[in-house]
């Protein structure tokens, strides 16, 4: 797939109307990082630390940690690599870690939870992180963060690894920012002093959905119920869109939907100026972000939305259709 889209790779996405949109690729492991330069993606927007934890069956050491890390900035040259903190819990269970037995596992003791009531992996994730930069700029992200105080004391928990590293004699990153994933509709609706502390906001749209929905993301009775393009799902990034944009925050949508490709331009028009996807979408996503006109799919999202619809797939795809023929 990516040779259909090898004449675009080097060009920008940019669209019809001038805007650019920065399409980076979701990784996880050393092997997907080849991917990089031949999709063409800006850099990694996501960087899932837990596979390295899922497909080991004990508890990796800091040293391995760094190494690894090391190994991904070195692959991305310079590129822009988000790496969120450990997501367990729920559907990710590390068989080194004891299994706790919960009614409600997607709702329940994960993520930057466990980072923070148990704080010994997450102190040794970002001292790995620290060191694996080796003085290069770092991004980092906490997952889960449902409450501006879960924020503040995984941030907290970040500035005393700079200054252990740094008493350790270990050079500090250059630059370092430190974001929160808004995946919970709570985190949408804090005070805007938090939008203002946070150096940036990376939507987790799987997650974020479905507590949106309340629909379980993996009941496939219940997960295609609903659609990314109802017009109650826009309305509520319109308005996380606004907050960030007030505060001067930079804000991207990771999750699956960033890389289809009618929902990236959905997503696109509404505002979002940065997407994070898997590899292979970036060749499609970019291809039609390339023949479109963001602000006149915005007209007919609103346009749609006036009219009363409550999903504005068919007007998008109609829009689209009429402009080919
Ligand atoms: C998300 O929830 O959208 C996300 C990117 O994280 P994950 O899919 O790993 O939960
Ligand atoms: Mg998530």
């Amino acid at each position: 797939a990516q040779e259909r889209y090898a004449s675009i790779r080097d060009e920008p996405a940019q669209a019809l109307c001038g805007t650019t949109i920065s399409l980076h690729m979701n990784a996880g492991l050393i092997a997907d990082l080849p991917s990089l330069a031949p999709s063409g993606a800006d850099g990694v927007g996501l960087f899932r630390t837990e596979l390295q934890f899922l497909v080991r069956n004990q508890m990796p050491q800091r040293s391995e940690l760094s190494a690894l890390y090391a190994r991904v900035m070195d692959s991305a040259q310079g590129r822009r690599v988000a790496f969120r903190t450990l997501d367990i819990g729920s559907d990710k269970v590390l068989s080194y870690m004891k299994p706790n037995d919960e009614p409600n596992p997607a709702m329940g003791w994960r993520a930057i939870r466990v980072g923070l009531d148990k704080p010994g992996v997450l102190r040794m994730q970002l001292q790995a992180l620290i060191r694996g930069a080796k003085g290069r700029p770092l991004s980092v992200m906490f997952p889960f963060i449902a409450a501006p105080s879960e924020f503040r004391a995984a941030r907290a928990e970040w500035d005393k690894a700079l200054a252990r590293e740094e008493g350790l004699g270990h050079p500090l990153p250059v630059s370092a920012e430190v974001g929160a994933m808004l995946e919970t509709p709570s985190l949408a609706f804090a005070p805007d002093s938090f939008f203002k502390e946070v150096d940036f906001i990376s939507v987790g749209g799987n997650d974020l959905k479905q507590f949106f929905f309340a629909a379980d993301r993996e009941n496939e009775r219940v997960r295609r119920r609903y659609d990314t393009l109802d017009v109650s799902f826009l309305t509520f990034l319109e308005q996380i869109l606004a907050r960030c944009h007030a505060a001067g925050t930079p804000i991207s949508f990771c999750g699956e939907d960033a890389g289809r490709p009618i929902e990236a331009m959905a997503l696109s028009a509404l505002g979002f100026q940065m997407l994070s996807m898997r590899p292979a979408s970036i060749g499609p996503v970019k291809h039609l972000l390339r023949r479109v006109d963001l602000s006149a799919a915005k007209q007919v999202i609103d346009e749609a939305r006036d009219a009363g619809q409550d999903n504005v797939r068919e007007a998008l795809t109609g829009w689209l259709a009429a402009q080919r023929g």
